[in-house]
């Protein structure tokens, strides 16, 4: 591992801070908390900290001796000074003296010597920077010295290695009590470089924050070297079936083995979702023939239990063809999983004087011999999050055997760690939104409807896949959505693209709950004389392109076993045809049926089928010019045509997008069709 540090760029970063108003120690302590942050093999997802101790002017101007110590979920690799906020070190320092501190004494503490009242809350390792005499302190969880502490004689392992250069904590929970014990083993060879904290990562510190980062590096390097001797080849393959099924064949059937129903609304689900990972290291490790001895001894290092709980589920092989047996297998594998959790809670709250409550019991890892690994969440994000830190325990742990055997911390110091309220307080208490994990794909996506429907549906939570012809306009769409959503190209009039594309949706997020089939394209001429062509054209598009679709989002809902929602744009000509527009309307009454008997052949099944009737809504199908043809065709002017219903309004493809949200939560309701269009009695359905 090398250094990262150069001259010229601590120089930019003092200069850059200097116009802020910031000083030479903070911009310093961002510049490297920036470098070990850029390095996954030190830092993932907020695992790390650093701190420097300066002096300050507080709210009245007076000069204090403060420690900047990196906030509670901020990430190192993108940090600013705001996000180390300033604390008072004498306060911090006087709490050394004390023989215990409660967690909520020392928030609260901690809270009360911010100079910045609004400031986040310092890192749960204040304490231990703040004991430290030095000036700045590195504290990461490496990879390489996680594998060379996760084993059985990892203290002796240290010990030998970090000669005279670093002490070994031993294993304590973080916070006042490890705090407390590392100074103390530092003061007892105060000339050491670092301390590695058994089963948890290292410190590493100096008089200025190049001599810390750089001790960090050279200590992390000793145990990369250290990693590369006496190796012993792992892992020995198990046996595996010849043929292994195809991601978009297991990840639903996970999916749906990893849901709950929810216990308090019949029909509604509690949804995962996935992010698929796979490499040739992480096949090595899943495919390994003692996969369940490894996988299961608990955490890399005990902050990544909030986000990977303590083990990883583990499958049988998914053999192609053979999906149905894999399908049992997985159910069963995940009960077995959700029961030890629950034993595990209660013996350890029973421990702990019963008064925690259970979170939810289901894996948040998935390891698949054969294909790869999965991270599970209720957002994409979480289930990334799952999936960086479950990739990175798979190369700790390959390490960790290639030199000795992989231990984890014991059972009780997990639930300490698990149900520990300031680990918890990490994730945030946001109420969840209507649609959280659920999966939304959306056809014609690239349209005026389409972008307004998986607007309507990302700001109620659900994760949304935009389907569209023009690949650039699909892009676009997602752009303007933001966060997670992905876009896939999809022709509607294609079999084989439509099931590409959603194969490319099970990839991304692990399945289907709900599908907005809204791509559609008009074509107009008078019944009788219509060319057959352009009517095979239309109900190509605009009926076999929705049968095509739900036929795709079926077989994956079936699979996943957990109900579904199929939602149709169908228009108001399926029951009221405009005149010379039946090349439109004949396909799109069609289509109404569809809608119905889908209704009738999956309610069984819990999937629901409804659709939206909407009329003259401003879009890339009813353009300007389209207006003017049609406003003609009934012999009013365009504004007239526009509003020319019951409420004299014109209807906006917002208010299509809201019809389509009302009925995906709409969970008591199928076969239906909503109008939005203002008010036909000619149009209303009997
Ligand atoms: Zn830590």
């Amino acid at each position: 591992m090398k250094s990262g540090w150069v001259d010229s760029e601590a120089q930019a970063a003092i200069d850059r801070y200097a116009g802020e108003g910031i000083g030479r120690d903070l911009a310093l302590r961002v510049y490297t908390t920036r470098l070990l942050g850029r390095d996954p093999k030190l830092v993932l997802h907020g695992g790390g900290n650093t701190s420097v101790k300066t002096t300050m002017a507080d709210l009245l101007g007076e000069q204090v001796a403060v420690l900047c110590v990196k906030g509670s979920g901020s990430d190192m690799a993108t940090i600013e000074p705001a996000d180390l906020p300033a604390v008072r070190l004498d306060r911090l320092r006087k709490l050394r003296a004390r023989a215990a501190l409660s967690d909520e004494d020392m928030v609260r503490i901690q809270r009360d010597g911010l100079l910045e009242p609004a400031a986040p809350n310092p890192s749960v390792e204040t304490l231990l920077h703040a004991f430290l005499p030095h000036k700045f302190v590195d504290h990461t969880h490496a990879n390489a010295i996680l594998s060379i502490v996760d084993q059985p004689d990892g203290e002796a392992l240290c010990a030998e290695l970090y000669d005279g250069r670093a002490s070994v904590v031993p294993y304590v929970m973080p916070g006042f009590g490890l705090a407390k014990t590392a100074a103390d083993i530092y003061d007892c060879e105060p000339a050491v470089e670092g301390l590695i904290l058994h089963k948890h990562g290292i410190f590493t510190f100096g008089d200025s924050a190049r001599e810390a980062y750089e001790r960090m590096i050279a200590l992390v390097t000793l145990a990369e070297q250290r990693l590369q001797k006496n190796r012993k080849a792992v892992f020995v393959t198990a046996q595996l079936p010849q043929a292994i099924a195809p991601l978009a064949a297991v990840a639903p059937i996970l999916r749906g083995a990893c849901s709950r129903k929810d216990e308090r609304i019949e029909g509604a689900w509690h949804r995962m979702i996935l992010d698929f990972r796979t490499s040739p290291a992480i096949l090595n490790f899943v495919n390994g023939g003692e996969l369940v001895r490894y996988s299961q001894p608990g955490v890399v290092t005990p902050d990544h239990t909030i986000r990977t709980k303590n083990w990883p589920l583990v499958t049988a092989a998914p053999e192609r063809e053979r999906t149905d047996d894999f399908k049992r297998a997985t159910r069963a594998a995940v009960t077995a999983f959700v029961q030890r959790y629950e034993e595990y809670f209660a013996r350890q709250n029973a421990r702990t004087g019963g008064i925690k409550r259970p979170l939810d019991p289901l894996p948040r890892v998935a390891l698949v011999p054969g294909l790869g690994l999965f991270g599970l969440g209720r957002s994409k994000k979480d289930a990334r999050i799952a999936a960086d830190l479950a990739q990175c325990a798979t190369e700790i742990i390959t390490d960790a055997e290639a030199i000795g055997r992989f231990e984890s911390i014991s059972e009780a110091e997990m639930f300490d760690m698990e149900y520990w309220s300031l680990e918890q307080a990490k994730l945030g208490r946001a109420a969840e939104k209507p649609l959280a994990g659920q999966v939304t794909v959306i056809t014609g996506a690239g349209g005026t409807i389409g972008v307004a429907t998986a607007k309507a549906f990302a700001a109620a939570g659900a994760e949304v896949a935009l389907l569209e012809l023009d690949e650039r306009a699909a892009a676009d769409s997602a752009k303007a959505i933001g966060g997670a959503a992905v876009a896939v190209q999809c022709d509607v009039t294609s079999a084989r693209s439509v099931s590409d594309a959603f194969a490319q949706v099970v990839a991304a997020f692990g399945g289907v709950d709900i599908v907005v089939s809204n791509a559609g394209a008009a074509w107009q001429g008078r019944i009788g004389e219509v060319d057959e062509e352009v009517l095979r054209k239309s109900f190509e598009v605009n009926f076999y392109g929705h049968q095509r679709v739900a036929q795709a989002a079926v077989k994956i809902m079936l699979a996943q076993g957990t109900g579904g929602c199929l939602l149709f744009n169908v228009s108001k000509q399926a029951v009221n045809p405009g005149p010379n527009f039946g090349p439109y309307g004949l396909p799109k009454a069609a289509t109404l049926f569809l809608v119905r008997q889908y209704a009738v052949d999956y309610g069984v099944d819990g999937i629901r089928a409804n659709a939206v009737n909407a009329d003259r809504i401003r879009s890339g199908l009813l353009t300007d010019a389209f207006i003017a043809e049609r406003a003609k065709a009934r012999g009013v002017s365009e504004k007239d045509y526009l509003s020319g219903n019951l409420l004299g309004r014109e209807v906006t493809a917002d208010d299509v997008a809201q019809a389509f949200l009302h009925q995906a939560l709409e969970l008591k309701t199928t076969g239906d069709v909503t109008t939005v269009d203002g008010g036909n009695i000619a149009a209303a359905l009997r």
